[in-house]
């Protein structure tokens, strides 16, 4: 039979799979010597195999937990049945992956109605008593579902009608508030077991089962952890945070989870047991106060975390305990961290020589790096409003959303589409799918390492917690900051950042791209064999492109230069023509507008490649469809509205996106195509007697026959070559390509390359043609088709390897046979997106490109391609 038990002493931190991440590490730290109290773990297996057959439990497992607490009692020199010399343990679950707040943990187990006297008499009652409510109260939670929030009614109630705190009851009083959580189990038909075994079987059942808990289930979707995992479960000797004022609890992660500084970040609380710190009941202090307050503990805990980060090489995230002056710790994992703390932190361990430039890399995701130039509030708008409120800066970032108060509430607004700001007193697992959908989460209580701190860190959302000036009243639905009541629906901006929040909604700007990223990106640059390109057209976009360090343009659309009032008109002037003169009398005027956005284009980008692909939508898409509009345009044009609707319609096509577009329009219609060319040519040649070298890429869309190519070609070069005579230039380099989108094309790749200088794979159409889904209407069964299981992903976000990407693999071979070294690349969505470039990588693509806020991202996920 499997090892169903490991103790601390046997554990390996390799063994995350089978101890979960808490136990493999709390083994880890026995074995550097750490003081961490005697314990052992349950393996995941254990969880699995009773959550497959319950019967596990009584058959194999029972009697190896009996013997694991034998074992503990002689090591401890306690004992956990008898009432003399009282052994506690805890327990606490603890999966492969962390997660924090996911399942439950319970404190104090052992105690019952007579042991908890003894250790009143080794203690003193009002620390005994403390610890056997908690026990109560978090096995009537984790065991039986009795909600926490029950047994604090019943605390309030007594306090409030004997006039005094529970940390002035006298035994009986202490006896009384037991019975009354007792007849709370009654209740609800249970009973607390007084049996310490009885309760640690039931307890680790309870966490077994845990991990079938929706909110468990909702985090492990959120952040794509299996569900076939399972927890482990770790057994604990206690110890006792509680039990005087030399005597604490708190967590600290050794740099700063926000921004990344090398300095201790953290909090504790004297006096407070297991969770007080997380769960915001209490306002806790900052752990430099520990220096003043346990000048020991604080100088052992320096050692011990300096420690763990040289020997873990990352940040820490450590949960500790002093009893009595005694430092004790319990947890440590790496922690969470914001975006930008990432970035710092990985940039620092390098320079101290604890981690490769290549372990840099691939320790950021490219998520991280969207997050980093994710937008802050315009500053100078900021100036111009004050805060009504501050809190703790927990969670970076800036938003603008409706107040909501509950987590039903954020998920139906945002099911209406409306942006919401959760805020509440505290946050706690039970949220979970609220704070997911929420733009920001703002807390009354609790400090940077409440619950919703730290969740709101790991999913990059903007988070303010511990603003005591608010009063949130959640079933009346308000919130009240001095003489501000705002209610279910107002509009406020939170600063995640400053920890301030405002009246109304506040504009945001995307930060300047700083010197750290800088930093990282350019490491990535030296290893990635893929170019990253950008789309782009608008001069903002294609100087955004270029800043964000994009090495060209790999689709620059022409679309918008036929729009806007005047140019639309001319288009259409063109489309509905009755004589050759109105045809050269809108062309001319096309030239003319479009000669100068190209020539602005191409010196924006100088002497970086772009890919320019010529008109490629529908023709209807010009056209006005309203008879208000038909009227005016018939006007401008001079003729009858009738006349103007007759021949719209004769224009109207059933399927456009299968229609009259693309090069079909352009070989119908040449005069567009060679108005486009000769609009590029004349500002190329413009710039290159300004001195720039350039060299030109035209890209022909919606190929699908080599016939086709070459016709448009021919006219294309024809149109070129008379350019250049016109101005007496010597003709300079350029390339005529194509964008494979049909899978026709990619089909007879060989064939049209021998007439094409590069290739570019638009896979938004591809994707479309290829599986005949609508881009534009995918929406309708996407979700659908993901619950049942028929697809995982969008195919328009995600490329589709063994579909569209087998067509991709295969062009690309066929391309080469013909022309070797060939330039092709990869223009649409999925090229921006780290799995699909790893499959581009793999397959031989020279570029990809995507829109200029992902080019970071694209970055750095084309050096980890590599380094994979
Ligand atoms: P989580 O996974 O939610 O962080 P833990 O298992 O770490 O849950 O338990 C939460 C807290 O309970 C710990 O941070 C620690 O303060 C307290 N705790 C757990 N085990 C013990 C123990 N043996 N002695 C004292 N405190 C404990
Ligand atoms: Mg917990
Ligand atoms: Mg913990």
């Amino acid at each position: 039979m499997e090892k169903l038990i490991y103790t601390f002493d046997e554990g390996r931190s390799g063994n995350k799979e089978l101890l979960g991440g808490k136990g493999a590490n709390l083994a880890e730290m026995t074995h550097l010597g750490l003081p961490v109290p005697e314990g052992f773990t349950i393996t995941t297996e254990c969880c699995m195999n009773y959550l497959a057959d319950a019967s596990f439990f009584e058959k194999q497992l029972k009697a190896e937990v009996l013997k694991a607490i034998q074992n503990l009692e002689s090591e401890t020199g306690k004992s956990f049945t008898s009432t003399e010399n009282i052994l506690l343990v805890s327990v606490r679950s603890g999966a492969v992956f962390s997660m924090p707040g996911m399942m439950d943990t319970i404190l104090n187990l052992g105690l019952n109605d007579h042991r908890v006297q003894d250790f009143a008499k080794l203690t003193n009652v009002n620390f005994a008593y403390d610890c056997y409510r908690r026990l109560l109260q978090m096995f009537g939670d984790v065991v039986y579902g009795i909600h926490k929030e029950q047994f604090n009614v019943l605390l309030h109630q007594m306090e409030k009608r004997l006039n005094k705190k529970v940390t002035d009851f006298n035994e009986a009083e202490h006896v009384e508030l037991i019975e009354s959580y007792k007849n709370l189990f009654s209740k609800n038909k249970v009973a607390f077991p007084q049996d310490p075994m009885e309760q640690l079987f039931e307890a680790t059942k309870a966490v077994f089962k845990s991990w079938n808990n929706q909110r468990a289930k909702v985090y492990r979707d959120l952040h794509n952890i299996p569900h076939h995992l399972g927890t482990a479960v770790n057994v604990q000797s206690m110890v006792f945070g509680n039990s005087g004022e030399e005597s604490g609890t708190g967590v600290v992660f050794t740099r700063n989870p926000s921004v990344g500084d090398n300095k201790l970040f953290g909090e504790f609380l004297i006096n407070a047991q297991g969770e007080d710190v997380v769960a915001g009941i209490r306002t806790p202090e900052p752990i430099e106060s520990l220096q003043t307050i346990l000048p020991e503990a604080y100088n052992d805990f320096i050692k011990h975390s300096h420690k763990l980060e040289q020997h873990y090489k990352d940040m820490q995230d450590i949960e500790f305990t002093i009893e009595n002056g005694k430092l004790y710790i319990l947890q440590t994992r790496n922690g969470k961290r914001t975006a930008k703390a990432t970035l710092k932190i990985v940039l620092d361990l390098a320079a101290e020589g604890l981690i490769s430039k290549e372990e840099a890399i691939m320790r950021v995701s490219p998520e991280v790096i969207d997050q980093l130039i994710h937008p802050v509030f315009d500053t100078e708008k900021l100036t111009a409003v004050d805060a009504f409120a501050t809190g703790l800066p927990a969670s970076p970032g800036a938003a603008t959303g409706s107040i909501v108060f509950t987590a039903d509430k954020a998920k139906e607004y945002t099911a209406l589409g409306k942006k919401v700001i959760l805020v509440r007193q505290e946050t706690s697992p039970e949220d979970i799918e609220g704070m997911v959908v929420s733009e920001a989460i703002v807390t009354s209580r609790g400090g940077m390492t409440s619950h919703a701190a730290v969740v709101a860190r790991g999913m990059g959302t903007c988070c303010v917690t511990g603003c005591e000036a608010l009063t949130v009243n959640e079933s009346a639905k308000t919130v009240l900051c001095g003489n501000h009541t705002l209610t279910e629906g107002d509009m406020i901006s939170v600063d995640g950042s400053t920890g301030s929040l405002y009246l109304g909604e506040i504009p945001t700007i995307v930060p300047e791209n700083d010197q750290s990223l800088q930093q990282l990106l350019t490491w990535a640059d030296e290893c990635a064999e893929l170019k990253v390109r950008a789309n782009a057209e608008t001069l903002q976009d294609l100087q955004t492109a270029i800043d964000f360090g994009a090495t060209g343009i790999g689709l620059a659309r022409t679309e918008h230069m036929f729009f806007g009032e005047e140019r639309v008109l001319e288009m259409r002037r063109l489309i509905l023509a009755k004589d050759e003169e109105e045809v050269q009398a809108a062309l001319n005027k096309l030239l003319s507008f479009q000669q100068e956005d190209f020539y602005q284009m191409l010196k924006t980008v100088q002497d970086k490649p772009m890919v320019i692909r010529l008109l490629d939508p529908p023709m209807h898409e010009f056209l006005p469809h309203d008879a208000n509009e038909i009227k005016s345009l018939a006007d401008q044009l001079n003729r009858y509205p009738s006349a103007v609707e007759k021949q719209i319609e004769k224009l109207q096509e059933t399927n456009p996106m299968l229609g009259h577009r693309g090069c079909r329009l352009g070989i119908t219609e040449p005069l567009i195509y060679q108005m486009q060319v000769k609009a590029i040519f004349n500002s190329a040649i413009q710039l290159a007697k300004e001195g720039l070298t350039i060299c030109p890429e035209i890209m022909v869309p919606l190929i699908s026959e080599k016939a086709e190519l070459d016709y448009v070609k021919s006219f294309l070069t024809e149109t070129i070559e008379a350019t250049f005579k016109e101005h007496q230039m010597e003709p300079f380099p350029y390339e005529i390509g194509t964008m494979i989108e049909l899978p026709r094309a990619c089909i007879i790749a060989d064939q049209l390359a021998e007439n094409a200088d590069f290739f570019s794979f638009g896979t938004n159409d591809l994707t479309q043609m290829t599986f005949g889904f609508s881009r534009d209407d995918i929406g309708k069964f996407i979700n659908t088709y993901k619950e049942k299981q028929i697809m995982q992903q969008d195919p328009f976000q995600v490329l589709d390897q063994s579909g569209v990407g087998e067509l991709i693999k295969l062009a690309v071979d066929k391309a080469r046979q013909t022309k070797e070294n060939m330039m092709i690349g990869i223009c649409g969505e999925v090229g921006g997106n780290t799995e699909s470039i790893a499959f581009f990588q793999q397959i031989g693509i020279d570029y990809v490109s995507c829109s200029p806020y992902r080019i970071p991202a694209a970055r750095l996920a084309v050096a980890q391609a590599v380094l994979k």
